[in-house]
Formats: structure tokens, sequence, C-alpha cells
């Protein structure tokens, strides 16, 4: 059953130098119990794709299209509808817990706010439930730590923190947003692995924001590869590292250590100086007139299997 439906979005932000387009005509759709992982480099608009769907956004930032959750349309609802939804039904893993954690709090007034605030605990219930929590993220001694600071904790567990945080209300959707950024490959791995159980074992989805091919190989059911502001391909896991079609998503694969390691020409370009057409066009070496004028559709190429490219039309 389809869980979210994202339709056509579009978030532009106004800045001084020119507006920012960082989600241009996005679609998307998680279903129950998946993991979709949404790749590429970044500033390709990931990162605002995610908090756009919890709303997390300035003011300055207009969002259009609809973003569909359980069959409602997030963007319609009020800021105390939404305060609902954060949390319980969406939770969202930040990628660095050091900023995004409240320093002054412990990690057990933290964590055990959701639960007063979503389940209506009381406190002494609450700090039970976030033992409980933290020993399923495996942090050792949880009801000695849950007294200390962030800063007291190392980056693995505090980066398991937020996931519990996350966890904390049995949330239908988790975003992560590089939820390993940062910590060295062993500690990285720990994190893999315990997400994975934790996914696995729970008919939770998520929508894993990452650069890191390796960690979505590790995860995910299904990719979405995304090039400043658009989805260009989007595959099952297996059929994507097997099979990728977009000459993007080749030299991004072509650019990892075991597969060439060769690097691509050029850089993204800036999400305020888009170039038209096919975004891709200045450095894909199958590049013809049509590309630098036309923008690609989406075709279905191959069972699930779809791609933004004239090469495939
Ligand atoms: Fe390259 Fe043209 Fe395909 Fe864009 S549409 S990826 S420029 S071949």
């Amino acid at each position: 059953m389809t869980l979210l439906s994202i339709q056509n979005l579009k978030v532009h932000f106004h800045t001084e130098d020119g507006a920012v387009r960082a989600v241009n005509d996005v679609d998307l759709v998680i279903e129950e119990g998946e993991t979709l992982g949404l790749i590429g480099e970044t500033g390709c608009g990931k990162t605002v794709l995610g908090l756009s769907i919890l709303r997390l956004l300035s003011e300055n930032t207009k969002v259009e299209g609809k973003i569909l959750y359980k069959g409602k349309d997030l963007l319609k609802l009020n800021e105390g509808e939404m305060r609902k939804i954060r949390g319980k039904e969406i939770a969202m893993i930040f990628q660095n817990p050091l900023t995004s954690m409240n320093p002054v709090l412990t990690i057990g007034t933290q964590i055990s706010e959701p639960f007063e605030l979503h389940q209506g605990l009381k406190k002494k219930d609450a700090i039970q439930k976030v033992i409980a929590i933290l020993k399923l993220v495996r942090i050792p001694s949880p009801s000695e730590r849950i007294n200390e600071y962030p800063h007291e904790f190392s980056g693995g567990m505090r980066q398991r923190a937020m996931i519990a945080m996350g966890l904390a209300c049995e949330p239908s959707l988790i975003l992560a947003d590089e939820p390993t950024k940062g910590l060295d490959v062993t500690i990285q791995a720990q994190v893999v692995d315990l997400m994975k159980e934790l996914t696995t074992n729970s008919k939770t989805s998520m929508l894993l924001i990452t650069h890191d091919l390796g960690v979505a190989a590790e995860l995910c059911d299904n990719i979405a590869v995304m090039y400043p502001g658009e989805i260009v391909e989007y595959a099952d896991i297996k059929e994507l590292f097997k099979n990728p079609k977009h000459p993007y998503t080749q030299g991004f694969l072509g650019s990892l250590p075991g597969r060439g390691l060769k690097p691509m020409n050029g850089m993204s370009p800036s999400l305020i100086d888009l170039p038209e057409g096919c975004k891709f066009h200045p450095r894909c070496p199958f590049a013809r007139e049509r590309c630098k004028n036309k923008r690609p559709e989406m075709v279905e190429i191959g069972k699930k299997h779809f791609v933004r490219c004239f090469l495939y039309d």
C-alpha cells in the first residue's frame, strides 16, 4: 500500500541572488515497509526535498504540488495538524546529531519529549520508555546514560541516540538524512546494521537521503537518483547497480572505488543558475542539440525502471 506519494513537487526559495530552484517537478512514491534511497551529489536538493515533507523550510520558500501521506495532502494541513504528524507519524533523523540535538538538555530529556507530547506519558513513564529504546539501539548502561548531555556521547552513540529519537513514537515513515555522515567506517557499519535490523523488524518505511552508494546498497529496496532539482533515474537497487542507464548515474557509479574510480567531467550546476533543457547536458558525453533546449520526460524502460534521458525515448 502507498504510504507517501509526492506529486509534481516544486520547492523554490527567494534569495538576494535570485530564485533557488531546489526541487523541480519531482514525483516519488514510498510503499509501506519500503526503504527508498534518494541519492545524488551534495547540493542537488535532496535534503530540501526531505525537509519539505515535514514542512520544515523557512518562510521564503514556495512549495507547490502535492505531498500525500496516507492520502492526506501535507501541504494543506495547518500547523497544529502538522505538529501531530511530526515525530509521531513521520520522523526525521538529521545528519549531524551534535548540531541537531539541544546541547543544554540531557539525552533522556530530549528523547522523552516525543513520548510526553504525542503519547501523553508522564515524565517518569516516558523515561522508562527512553531507557528501553536506548537499549534497543545498543547504548550501554542506558539508565545512567540518560543523564548525560550530547557532548558526553561519542559520535556513534550520538547517532544511535538520534535514531532512538526518530523511532520513539514508532513512526510509519522515517526520513533519514545522511545518517552515517562523519562517522568512521566501523561505527558507520554498526549504524547501518542497526537501521537495517530496525526497519526489517518493523513495517516502518524510510526515505534514506544519501550520497553514499555503499550505505544505499545496504539499506534500500529502490533508488531515485537526483541531479540538481530533479529525479533522473529510478529503479530497484539491484537493477540500478547492474544496469544504470542515465549518463549521470553511470558517471556517479563509475567514480566509485571498485567501479573504475573515473571522475565525471565538470561540476553540478548551481540551483540558482540551472541550464535549460536536460540539466546534465553541459557534462554529458552523449549530449546532442535537442538536449540543450528541451527537458526530457521520465520514460519507463523496463519493469519499474525509469530514466529521464533522450537516449531512451
Ligand atoms: Fe545526456 Fe541528452 Fe540524455 Fe541529458 S538527455 S543525459 S544530455 S543524452
